[in-house]
This record gives structure tokens, sequence and C-alpha cells, in this order.
């Protein structure tokens, strides 16, 4: 993703307004991603500060996940910040390097959007997730394994208590 920042390059305090759009055909590169099914909408500004050029944006998409439990194909929105900078005199350490005229945002707009996928996604709130046993989806039904078998931890609990 570039952004022309030809306009501002040598204007020290000027703002520029972007909206662009990145098509992530990739998804193998995001864990628990299947796919993509919107470009990554990038919007925002770049500043020139006192000549390094600061990007502040607002990126969202729209992807598929599994679900956690029942591991189903899932919808998730992601929506996060963009706050990089840029320098193309080499002197700035915190600071991307970039020479031209030219941002590329591609690199940064990738790190983020990783950082920012859920760690869990539940296709349900109560979803029933699969079997222990076979493996089947218990949200589509009663697979008729037996898991009522007593947790062996449990057992001497039970005689302790004399419940039985
Ligand atoms: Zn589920
Ligand atoms: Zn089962």
């Amino acid at each position: 993703m570039l952004i022309d920042i030809s306009k501002i390059l040598m204007k020290k305090g000027e703002t520029l307004l972007f909206d662009a759009e990145e098509i992530i055909t990739e998804a193998e590169n995001y864990p628990d991603v299947h796919r993509f099914l919107q470009p990554v909408r990038v919007s925002g500004t770049v500043t020139n500060v006192k000549g390094s050029f600061e990007v502040c944006a607002k990126c969202g998409t729209k992807l598929v996940m599994s679900c956690s439990c029942c591991l189903e194909p899932v919808e998730v929105e992601v929506e996060f910040d963009l706050d990089e900078i840029y320098s193309n005199t080499g002197n700035e350490e915190e600071a991307e390097t970039f020479a031209g005229e030219e941002i590329d945002l591609t690199s940064a707009l990738e790190r983020n959007l990783l950082l920012n996928l859920p760690m869990k996604v539940i296709c349900e709130e109560d979803c029933k997730g699969l079997c222990p046993k076979c493996g089947s989806n218990l949200n589509r039904g009663e697979c008729g394994c037996d898991t009522t078998e007593i947790d062996p931890r449990f057992e001497s609990l039970r005689s302790l208590f004399k419940l039985d």
C-alpha cells in the first residue's frame, strides 16, 4: 500500500488525508484465518512533523476464522489503529525508512493486523463444541456417545463424602 506524500514532502506541519485499500490474498500468513471477505480499508492522515512523517489511521476488514470450540467458519470484523513514523533521513531510530515521494504502509499494516486478530472466536455464545469422543459437531445434534463417564479424580471425592 503506497501513499503519495509528494504534496507535503517539503512542507513542515502540513497534513494529508488519505483513504486506501489493501487486498490480502494470502490468508495463510494469518493464523486461523480462512480468507478475507473484504480488502483492508485504511483511512487517516500523514503529517509532516519536522521532516518526519507521522501516519495515524483507522483500519478495518472482515474475514473468516474458525470457531475455537466447534471449528466452523465464523465471520469476524477486525478494527485497529495504525500509528507509525516514517523518515527518509535515516537518522531516526524509531522510524521506518522510505525514499522518494511514497510511503509504503504494507508491512506496518500486516504487522498491526496480525496483532489485532482475536485470540478466540466463538460462533455463538452457547456453542456446544465438538464431542470429545467422536469429534462430531454437537450444535448439529447429539451424536449418541456416552460422555457421562466419571472423571477418576472425582471418584475419590465421591467416596470421601459418601455420596453414593
Ligand atoms: Zn462454534
Ligand atoms: Zn460423539
